[in-house]
């Protein structure tokens, strides 16, 4: 068993200068009974060397950016190369073009597109956008997907399809709050509730075409087409945040899976290739409501920064090959196979959810298709599968509602080693 002394040691000293010890709420260990959060010393692949000296198989893929896994050394070359040319200019770059000319290969939908610095600013920027362009104020948002940290999304929902929500978040004012309608993935019934209730107040519909944060959550045979047939029709716009979802499952947008097209597209994570990004487009007509062509402002010193542009072309470069999204969803299916059946064999309550690369168990039988359903998840069982991993060699996200996700530097053996020590957990440990 590992032994982590290093990283307890640390948790002291961080906490004195880092509030919380962490620089996102999603790194502590609070979710899982608390401790002290594994500090990492280096990256390679799919492998991760924390300061004791431990290696582990890494699926938490930095909360998913890292597709290609760590240190991949076409990315590390190119932004050495730019590095070493300068790393922040505050004026157009060719690279930036070029990025924008790949991205819009990938994604034809994106008439325009801009680069922002998170996926964070990117949603916030396709609501201002979406409020300006249709002139009104309330956004519909579903249960569970998390889209940042601006104002406007933190907020939870009220009792029912047609009420407000209250503020998810202490310092959200409740006014903020007053714009914001949550219902449940999934069901269209109360999504339609939402928009006969509060019909042209909606500017726009925010939702992750393929859920990523109450785990791996695909939307039901015609959810997304109704969602966006019943929003057009009643003036609204929707938008797709794909900051998960764009290049995870395919290569470009999750609307080559899902097979509809939104209005706007906010993204972030992997388009970085592991460099804080975010970026936003969609229709030409709405995009140029955008300054400094219309009158909605959005504007960033780092913004389209050379580093970040240099990583993402290099990061889309290596998953344009073919057969990348193939190798990612055998592997994918052989980690889930291999799940299922330790599942099986130790009687464990527990069910899968995967797409391609990426997937999530829950501690519970119900097959899960909404938050509700993620949230009934046996978070103890969980707290004490995830000690017994990281314990083992094994890193994952300490959340049950987080994704495992897969790079393409994982192999064959990766997979036999993590299905042996997961084994071991659940004969032991849970
Ligand atoms: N949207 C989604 C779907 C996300 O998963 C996240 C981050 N987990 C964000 C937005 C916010 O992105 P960032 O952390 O880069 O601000």
């Amino acid at each position: 068993m590992y032994k982590h002394t290093k990283s307890q040691q640390l948790k002291a000293q961080s906490e004195a200068v880092i509030l919380g010890g962490v620089n996102s709420p999603s790194r502590s260990y609070k979710a899982v009974g608390g401790g002290a959060p594994l500090v990492m010393e280096r990256a390679e692949g799919a492998y991760f060397y924390d300061v004791d000296g431990n290696k582990y198989i890494d699926y938490l893929a930095a909360y998913g950016p890292i597709i290609t896994g760590h240190a991949h050394p076409r990315i590390h070359e190119a932004i050495t190369e730019q590095s070493s040319k300068g790393i922040l200019y505050g004026t157009g770059t060719t690279l930036e073009i070029d990025f924008a000319k790949k991205l819009k290969a990938a994604i034809p939908s994106l008439d325009r597109v801009r680069f922002v610095n998170s996926g964070t600013e990117a949603v916030m920027t396709t609501i201002r956008v979406a409020r300006a362009y249709t002139g009104r104020n309330k956004i519909i948002k579903f249960e569970g997907c998390y889209h940042g940290h601006s104002d406007l999304v933190l907020v939870a929902a009220g009792s029912g399809p047609s009420q407000l929500g209250t503020p998810d978040s202490a310092g959200v004012p409740t006014g903020v709050a007053e714009d914001v309608i949550t219902v449940p993935f999934n069901n269209i019934d109360d999504f339609k509730t939402a928009i006969e209730h509060f019909g042209d107040e909606i500017a726009g519909v925010l939702v992750e075409p393929i859920v990523g944060n109450f785990g791996i959550v695909e939307a039901e045979d015609g959810f997304l087409q109704a969602v966006n047939d019943i929003a057009h029709d009643n003036g609204s716009l929707v938008i797709y945040d794909e900051v998960i979802t764009a290049f995870r499952f395919s290569y470009g947008s999750a609307t080559n899976l899902v097979g509809v097209t939104p209005d706007l597209i906010a993204m972030g994570k992997i388009i970085g290739g592991g460099t804080p990004i975010g970026a936003y487009g969609g229709r030409l007509d709405i995009m140029e409501k955008v300054a400094p062509l219309g009158a909605a402002y959005q504007a960033g010193t780092m913004a389209g920064n050379p580093l970040s542009m240099a990583a993402g072309i290099a990061c889309l470069e290596v998953l344009e090959k073919p057969g990348v999204y193939e190798e990612l969803d055998r592997l994918g299916e052989k980690l889930e196979e291999g799940l299922l059946h330790l599942i099986e064999k130790y009687q464990v309550k527990a069910t899968i959810n995967r797409l391609v690369g990426a997937l999530t168990i829950y501690f519970t039988d119900e097959k899960v298709k909404n938050y509700k359903q993620a949230e009934n998840s046996d978070g103890e069982v969980f707290a004490k599968f995830f000690r017994g991993l990281i314990s083992r060699g094994i890193n994952i996200a300490p959340s049950k509602y987080e994704a495992w996700f897969l790079t393409t530097e994982h192999t064959d053996k990766d997979i036999e080693d993590t299905l042996q020590i997961v084994e071991e957990v659940f004969k032991n440990d849970l």
